[in-house]
């Protein structure tokens, strides 16, 4: 945004605000960037300031996480919760635990998901939270010790009508046991519905394991379906290996489409046959290991190639479901000379601006991360719906409830897009959106 309007000039006050924080610049900066339109017919968002509202999180929390290791050393790290907005409902996001988080990180991740959980359709508003423990290597001691004494400070700003955590890198249900259990201890409460993506024989919801990866798929059919065509024979490459990954490469598989690569930090994995998932989830759901050992135990010809771009094979649909900015500009130059038709954000901003740009100038189908993996919180708020009623849903009928909503998200971002002129842009129509449900209920509330 260069230009010196309201927008650019909002978003260089955001920049010197919150200085030093890159990550959540880029993601104020995508969505400003698609709403002139929209401030030109709602006058009344300008007025009542809501955007700059909007870039300011309502509560950022910051504190001490003292530990101590298998070894008896004392170890410090840096827990975080952003409650960005509540305007649709009680905060709602995951937490990260990564070597890599810091304030602006969890900003950035939190502001994505105001818009993200709007778009989902389920009353909830947006927040992130982690920490810039590094999982990797610990014993389940170390985790449990660690995820104790986060909770014990993170538990005084939670519950399930305030902000409700979730995973997200590096947190999955077992660190979530832990957190759930010191959670009940502090507060004398069973209280469900305070956290999601919980083991399901203690409240977690059929699907939610499933349902970011399987959601971002079916955002993929309904773009494809759009477009007169489906998954049925076309080659698909998943960056990431993780859950979100995972169950990503397990529904294209399901919907006719071959996955022929994964990857983590190490590299990626390529076998023209089509990935084993069975094969990965063993390596690294259950042993927790690397998935260069994928080809030796498979035997069949498939490679790990180490140190390389992943987005340098050839593929008709393109899935990022690692991390941010995992995607660039280069990487886009060589998927579209490639051939690529369709690419969705399995995980959250994995584009850089200059991809999401080549993707739109070149009329690839982009699905943003906001549509595309909202698959994942919209199934936690099913979880809290059905803690709430204490009720427990089938996998068929909780994955229909999934399948329902990624239409839905596919619909409104379809039909706002054409609304305003822009057919096709479907980052347009996820910003528009999200943003417009948000901004009416914070109009309805006055200045708060
Ligand atoms: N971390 C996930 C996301 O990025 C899920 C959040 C949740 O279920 O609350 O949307």
């Amino acid at each position: 945004m260069h230009q010196k309007d309201t927008l650019g000039e909002l978003y260089e006050q955001v920049v010197q605000r919150n200085p030093a924080e890159p990550e959540f610049h880029q993601a104020v900066l995508e969505v400003l960037e698609s709403l002139s339109p929209v401030i030109a017919k709602h006058p009344e968002y300008k007025e009542a300031k809501l955007l700059e509202r909007i870039c300011e999180p309502e509560r950022q929390i910051i504190f001490r996480v003292p530990w101590v290791d298998d070894s008896g050393t004392v170890q410090i790290h840096r827990g975080f919760r952003v409650e960005f907005n509540s305007a649709l409902g009680p905060y709602k996001g995951g937490l990260r635990f990564h070597p890599s988080v810091n304030l602006g990180v969890v900003k950035f991740l939190g502001f994505e998901q105001i818009f993200k959980n709007s778009l989902s359709g389920m009353p909830i508003g947006g927040g992130k939270g982690g920490s810039d423990f590094d999982p990797k290597g610990r014993s389940d001691n170390e985790i449990m010790r660690f995820c104790q004494s986060f909770m014990t400070e993170l538990y005084r700003h939670i519950g399930e009508y305030t902000d409700v955590p979730a995973g997200d890198i590096g947190v999955g249900a077992r660190e979530l046991g832990f957190m759930f259990g010191q959670y009940k201890r502090l507060t004398n409460r069973y209280e469900s519905g305070v956290l999601t993506g919980k083991g399901l024989g203690w409240g977690g919801a059929r699907v939610r394991k499933e349902a970011t990866g399987y959601g971002t798929v079916y955002f993929v059919r309904e773009m494809l379906s759009a477009q007169g065509t489906n998954l049925e024979g076309k080659e698909v490459v998943v960056s990431g290996s993780g859950n979100v990954a995972i169950y990503a490469m397990e529904k294209v598989q399901q919907l006719g489409g071959t996955v022929v690569a994964c990857s983590d930090s190490g590299g990626y994995l390529y076998d023209p046959a089509g990935i084993d998932v069975g094969l990965v989830r063993q390596i690294k759901e259950i042993e927790r290991g690397r998935i260069s050992d994928y080809a030796a135990r498979r035997q069949n010809g498939s490679d790990f190639v180490a140190g390389a771009s992943i987005w340098e094979l050839p593929c008709q649909v393109a899935l990022p479901c690692a991390t941010q900015n995992e995607l660039t500009g280069s990487d886009a130059k060589t998927l579209i000379g490639n051939g690529v038709m369709a690419v969705a954000e399995g995980a959250n901003m994995p584009c850089t601006p200059e991809a999401v740009k080549l993707f739109r100038e070149t009329g690839t189908l982009f699905g943003p991360a906001k549509a595309a993996n909202a698959g994942g919180v919209a199934t936690s708020a099913l979880e809290m719906q059905q803690n709430a009623s204490r009720d427990s849903w089938s996998f068929d009928y909780s994955e229909q409830r999934l399948k329902d909503i990624m239409v839905e998200i596919h619909r409104s971002c379809f039909e706002t897009a054409e609304e305003y002129g822009r057919p096709g842009d479907y980052v347009f129509g996820a910003n528009t959106t999200g943003f417009c449900r948000v901004a009416d209920a914070m109009l309805a509330f006055g200045v708060i």
